[in-house]
C-alpha cells in the first residue's frame, strides 16, 4: 500500500468515497477517524458541561476538554494557559481585534497584508471605524507573494501590530515569517499569524517563529468543525479584556459589576465547543506522531506535477509563485472566458472536488487581476491518480465548455 493510500484509509469519508478526487482541504480539510472516534467516545462517555459540575462525569468533561488544550499546546510547543478555544479561525482574529484592539489608540497603526482571508481583513477595518486607528497594508507581488521591499516602509514607528497570514488560501505562497517579525520587532510591533492554511502541513513551533498571536481552525487540520485555537502570550493574553461577556469568564458577578478569570478563561464565555476541542486534541495527538519530513516532500512533488499539468493546457492562467518550499500545495488558476462556477461544476460531474469564486480573498484577486478563479489544494491524502486526473478534467471541462 502506497504512503498516501495507508493515510487515506484513516479518514472515513474518503473511504466511503473512492472515486472522490478531494481538492478542497484548504476549505475543510476531512477528518481523521482517531478525531471522529474521540467526539463519539466523548459524547457518549463523557458528556457534560465543563468547569461547572462536581459529579464524576463533569470531571471526566473537565479532563477531556483540558487534555485538548495540553494537546494544542504541544501542537504550538506553548503553554496551555495561554491556549484560548475559539470557534474558529475567524473567532480567534476577531478575539485579537476586539480585545488586544481596544488597547490601541487612535493614530496607532495596524498592518496586514493584502493577501489576507476576509476574516483577517474585515476585524481590522471594523477596528479602524471604531477606534480610528490606520490599517496599512503590505502590498502583494505580482506572483501573491509580499513585497517584503516595502517592510521598512508600511511598518513605520506607530505600528502596534502586523497581522498576516502564515499561507496564502490562494496562491499557497508561504510567508517569510522571520523578515516580518523582524521588521515588527525594530518599531517594537506585536505579530499575529493566520496560520488556518499552515496547520494541516504540520505542527508548528511559535517560540521558533517568534511570534505573539497565533489562530488557525479545527477543521482545516483533520479535526472537527466549529471549533479553534487563538494562542496568545501569558503576558498579552494578561492585559487584554474579555470581548464576549457570560457564564465562565467572570471572577465574580453583583448587582454593580463583574470582574474577569484569569486567561484562557476570561476569553471562552459560554459553554465552549468541547466535544470538538476533544475530536481537535485528538487530530493534533495524531499529526504530532507523524513523520512530516516525506510528507512534505510527497505533497511539493505532487504540486509540481499538477503545475506542470495544468501549464500544458492552452488558456489556463496560473496564479502564484513557482512550485518550492515556500509554497503550499495550492494551485489556483483563471481560464480565459470560463467562470469558475461552470468549471467545478463540469469537474464535479466528473468526481473531482474544486472549490471557485473569489475564496474569501477579494482584496488579493483584485491585485491580482482576476475577479474569481478555480482552486485545487492537496492534502497528505491525495495522490498521483489525483494529480493525474485533474488536468484530463479541465481540458473535458474546456471542451464542454467553450
Ligand atoms: N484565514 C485563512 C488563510 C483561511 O484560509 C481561512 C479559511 N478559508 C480562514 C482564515 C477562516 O477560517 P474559518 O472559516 O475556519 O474561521
Amino acid at each position: 500500500m502506497s504512503a498516501a493510500a495507508a493515510l487515506r484509509a484513516k479518514f472515513p469519508l474518503l473511504v466511503a468515497n473512492p472515486g472522490l478526487h478531494y481538492f478542497d482541504s484548504a476549505a475543510t480539510a476531512q477528518m481523521h477517524r482517531s478525531a471522529l472516534d474521540a467526539v463519539v467516545a466523548h459524547e457518549t462517555g463523557a458528556r457534560a458541561n465543563v468547569l461547572r459540575g462536581s459529579y464524576r462525569l463533569a470531571e471526566a468533561a473537565d479532563r477531556a476538554y483540558e487534555a485538548a488544550r495540553q494537546s494544542a499546546a504541544r501542537f504550538l510547543n506553548a503553554a496551555a494557559d495561554e491556549i484560548v478555544f475559539t470557534g474558529g479561525t475567524t473567532a480567534a482574529l476577531n478575539l485579537v481585534a476586539q480585545s488586544f484592539g481596544c488597547l490601541l489608540e487612535p493614530g496607532d497603526r495596524v498592518v496586514i497584508s493584502q493577501a489576507e482571508h476576509h476574516s483577517n481583513f474585515v476585524p481590522w477595518q471594523m477596528l479602524r471605524e471604531r477606534r480610528g486607528v490606520e490599517l496599512a497594508l503590505i502590498p502583494v507581488l505580482p506572483d501573491g507573494t509580499l513585497d517584503l521591499a516595502s517592510l521598512a516602509r508600511v511598518i513605520d514607528d506607530r505600528t502596534r501590530l502586523v497581522a498576516v497570514t502564515q499561507c496564502s488560501n490562494v496562491t499557497g505562497a508561504r510567508t517569510d515569517v522571520a523578515a516580518i517579525v523582524a521588521a515588527a520587532r525594530r518599531v517594537g510591533a506585536r505579530v499575529l499569524l493566520d496560520g488556518a492554511q499552515a496547520v494541516q502541513h504540520g505542527p508548528q513551533d511559535v517560540q521558533a517563529l517568534d511570534v505573539d498571536f497565533y489562530a488557525f481552525s479545527g477543521h482545516k487540520c483533520f479535526g472537527p468543525g466549529g471549533v479553534g485555537v487563538l494562542w496568545g502570550r501569558a503576558e498579552l493574553l494578561a492585559a487584554m479584556p474579555p470581548f464576549l461577556g457570560g457564564g465562565g469568564m467572570i471572577g465574580a458577578v453583583t448587582e454593580e459589576g463583574y470582574t474577569w478569570a484569569e486567561p484562557p478563561r476570561r476569553f471562552e464565555a459560554g459553554t465552549p465547543p468541547i466535544a470538538q476541542a476533544v475530536g481537535l486534541g485528538a487530530a493534533l495527538d495524531w499529526m504530532m506522531g507523524l513523520d512530516w519530513a516525506p510528507i512534505h516532500a510527497r505533497e511539493s512533488a505532487l504540486c509540481a506535477a499538477l503545475i506542470d499539468g495544468l501549464r500544458r493546457i492552452p488558456h489556463v492562467r496560473l496564479l502564484g509563485p513557482e512550485p518550492s518550499s515556500a509554497r503550499a500545495p495550492i494551485v489556483s488558476f483563471d481560464i480565459a472566458g470560463l467562470h469558475p462556477h461552470d468549471i467545478c461544476q463540469v469537474l464535479d460531474a466528473q468526481g473531482l472536488a474544486l472549490r471557485g469564486g473569489h475564496h474569501c480573498a477579494q482584496p488579493l484577486l483584485a491585485a491580482l487581476g482576476v475577479e474569481a478563479c478555480t482552486r485545487a489544494s492537496l492534502a497528505l491524502y491525495n495522490d498521483e491518480a489525483d494529480v493525474a486526473a485533474l488536468p484530463a478534467g479541465i481540458v473535458r471541462a474546456i471542451g464542454v465548455l467553450k
